[in-house]
């Protein structure tokens, strides 16, 4: 495992180096597309919200919308029957307990219906600007690959991770790490011989001879 010092300065160079623009901060769109964004790619995500919030922009709205309409709004984010009864959910809750006002709470926004701790946490960063870190499957792999940490769990994760990055950072993790991840260190076929923190990343190390090939490196 990698000592903290080290460790924080891969977590910086992480954050500056792949920076991920939110393309909208509102709470509720943020909100609604991380739910919609569950085991699916980014691109479908984004086409199923906007669709979405093309025809229901608000909780109000999305609160009296029928089931069959949302599911075929939000067909490309995968899952989709389920997804759309989740989030006409989440609306109603967010209208009759919160004025129609997403709450910029961690203890409020977990009690929604359907909604974990990484998603409440992606909002209170990306929307509320609240230091937080959101641990999802990305930062989790990530994280225990190289070294940083070593856990089991996403929670003991963001414990783990919230000890050694400064606060200040915090809301950048999640999205600079999705995006890391996405370019480089991809769950299967990280490209090792291309990355700068090979010197460093225990996997990297490991596996010095290049890129790891069809090995599969979800470890
Ligand atoms: S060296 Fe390989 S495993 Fe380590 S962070 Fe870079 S891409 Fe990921």
């Amino acid at each position: 495992m990698l000592d903290k010092q080290t460790s924080q300065r891969i977590l910086l160079d992480i954050i500056k180096l792949y920076p991920r623009k939110h393309k909208r901060r509102d709470a509720f769109y943020v909100l609604i597309s991380t739910v919609l964004s569950q085991r699916t790619k980014d691109a479908n995500t984004e086409r199923a919200s906007n669709a979405l919030f093309r025809k229901f922009p608000t909780a109000y709205e999305l609160s009296k919308a029928k089931v069959e309409e949302v599911e075929k709004l939000i067909k490309s984010a995968g899952m989709y029957k389920q997804k759309a009864k989740r989030v006409i959910q989440i609306a109603q809750e967010i209208v009759g307990r919160y004025g129609g006002r997403v709450p910029d709470t961690l203890e409020n926004l977990v009690k929604l219906k359907g909604v974990g701790r990484k998603t409440a946490n992606i909002v209170l960063a990306v929307s509320f600007g609240i230091p937080a870190i959101a641990v999802d499957v990305h930062v989790h792999r990530i994280a225990n690959r190289m070294g940083i940490v070593k856990t089991k769990k996403p929670e003991e994760t963001e414990v783990a991770l919230a000890e050694i990055l400064p606060k200040e950072y915090w809301t950048r993790l999640n999205g600079a790490m999705v995006n890391f991840g996405q370019r480089i260190c991809a769950p299967r076929n990280p490209m090792c011989s291309v990355c700068i923190f090979r010197e460093v990343c225990s996997y990297g190390q490991r596996n010095a001879s290049g890129d790891s090939g069809s090995r599969d490196a979800r470890s």
